[in-house]
């Protein structure tokens, strides 16, 4: 693997952090405050073609290759974890699914309103009663006539309350767990969808987390993505992608730390010099620069095999695992720099753990993600 970034994706970087630095960073405090990122971002983050990366041109995308997609999304979680958010949601886990599952009509009919930002996609596997144990989620997918009705309620759903189009996963057949379900695309605004918004959460203050309760939503058999009762598969390769996109977004929330902490220890004195001049600090400090480049290389080896069409499941889960605790622990250690003063919401670096500290919860627990490497070390399913 060549690790020198070739002059494609050394301008995409760029663009990304211009695009951080002029449109994102001058309003993260009022977002997270707010706890609303400025809807009219989205529109920016599609003209400037980071809705589009990876797919096709043919459906509005922008091509570029998965590592591009990794230095953007890195930069955006450097920025602000809950923009990353919304593109890896919208893009990583809907548009490029549509893209890879769906039949020419259903590309033809989402993929150039995702891609543009014009629409925002959301994704529901997560119930109430399910969480980690998502094949055997309870929504039910009834089929009647050239309809499916479906009714259940999903919780936690990134752009919820945002989203055009919702990538549900439902169980549409009596087959036993994970064997009975499947993938639909639901447009949100179809009578019997109705949408609660879920307000108080520790980070990620800035996107629009919701529960989505179904009553009765009727859509037509052609809203089926894929084949009927391979959705949980479906699922599966969505997240499998997505959890990249995670571990990508996590280095971005290091390398802010690192960035704070060694600005602040250069400024701050204490005992009468620069806390960079004591060594403990710099333990600190280093330890943040490690998981920085750890992260970004397990992460990197994901893009690469993705890129060269080889199997990436497991090295996803380790990427994501790794970069998620890695994010977690930098952002602890920069806020260990700043003393009382990274306590303060004035400063940045509070805001870093607590948008870290999903990181290790969503896409898969760390727990699964032991349980899917396990899995792969040993051939015996843990789960
Ligand atoms: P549980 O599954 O109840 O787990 C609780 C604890 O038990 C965890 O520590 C877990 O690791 C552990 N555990 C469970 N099973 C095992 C096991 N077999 N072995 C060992 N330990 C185990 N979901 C979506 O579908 N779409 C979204 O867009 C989305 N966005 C989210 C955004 C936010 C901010 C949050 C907080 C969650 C989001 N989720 C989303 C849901 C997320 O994926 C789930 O919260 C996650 O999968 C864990 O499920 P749970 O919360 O039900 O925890």
């Amino acid at each position: 693997m060549n690790l020198e970034l070739d002059a494609e994706q050394t301008a995409v970087r760029q663009l990304a952090r211009d695009f951080v630095d002029r449109e994102i960073a001058p309003h993260v405090v009022a977002w997270d405050r707010a706890e609303a990122v400025d809807r009219s971002l989205v529109k920016k983050l599609g003209e400037v073609g980071f809705l589009g990366l990876t797919v096709a041109e043919e459906y509005g995308g922008s091509g570029g290759d998965h590592l591009a997609y990794c230095l953007v999304t890195e930069e955006l979680g450097r920025g602000d974890s809950s923009v990353r958010g919304i593109v890896s949601v919208s893009l990583g886990l809907v548009a490029k699914t549509i893209a890879g599952w769906g039949d020419a009509e259903q590309k033809r009919r989402w993929l150039p309103g995702l891609t543009s930002g014009d629409l925002v996609g959301c994704f529901g596997l997560t119930e109430p009663g399910t969480g980690s144990d998502a094949g055997n989620l309870t929504t039910r997918a009834v089929r009647d006539g050239d309809t499916y009705v479906i009714n259940g309620t999903k919780t936690f759903i990134t752009n919820g309350t945002w989203a055009d189009v919702v990538l549900l996963f439902a169980r549409s057949t009596d087959a036993p767990g994970h064997q009975g379900v499947s993938a639909f695309l639901v447009p949100a605004d179809a009578p019997g969808l109705a949408r609660r918004p879920i307000h108080g959460k520790l980070g990620l203050r800035g996107q629009a987390t919701a529960e989505l309760a179904f009553e009765d939503v009727r859509v037509p058999a052609d809203a089926l993505l894929g084949t009927e009762g391979k959705g949980f598969s479906v699922a599966m390769s969505a997240l499998a992608k997505g959890r990249m996109s995670v571990a990508a977004g996590c280095v971005g929330i290091a390398r802010a730390a690192l960035d704070a902490a060694v600005r602040y220890a250069g400024e701050r004195e204490q005992f009468g010099k620069p806390i960079a001049r004591h060594q403990l600090v710099q333990e600190l400090l280093s330890d943040i620069a490690v998981d920085v480049d750890a992260a970004r290389l397990l992460t990197w080896r994901v893009a690469d095999l993705i890129d060269r069409g080889e199997p990436f499941a497991v090295e996803s889960s380790k990427a994501k695992l790794f970069a998620s605790e890695a994010a977690v622990r930098a952002a602890s250690n920069a806020l260990q720099v700043f003393g009382g003063y990274g306590y303060i919401d004035e400063y940045p670096v509070g805001k870093l753990l607590r948008d870290a500290r999903v990181m290790t919860l969503y896409e898969g627990t760390s727990q699964i993600q032991k349980l899917l490497i396990g899995r792969a070390l040993t051939g015996v399913s843990a789960f």
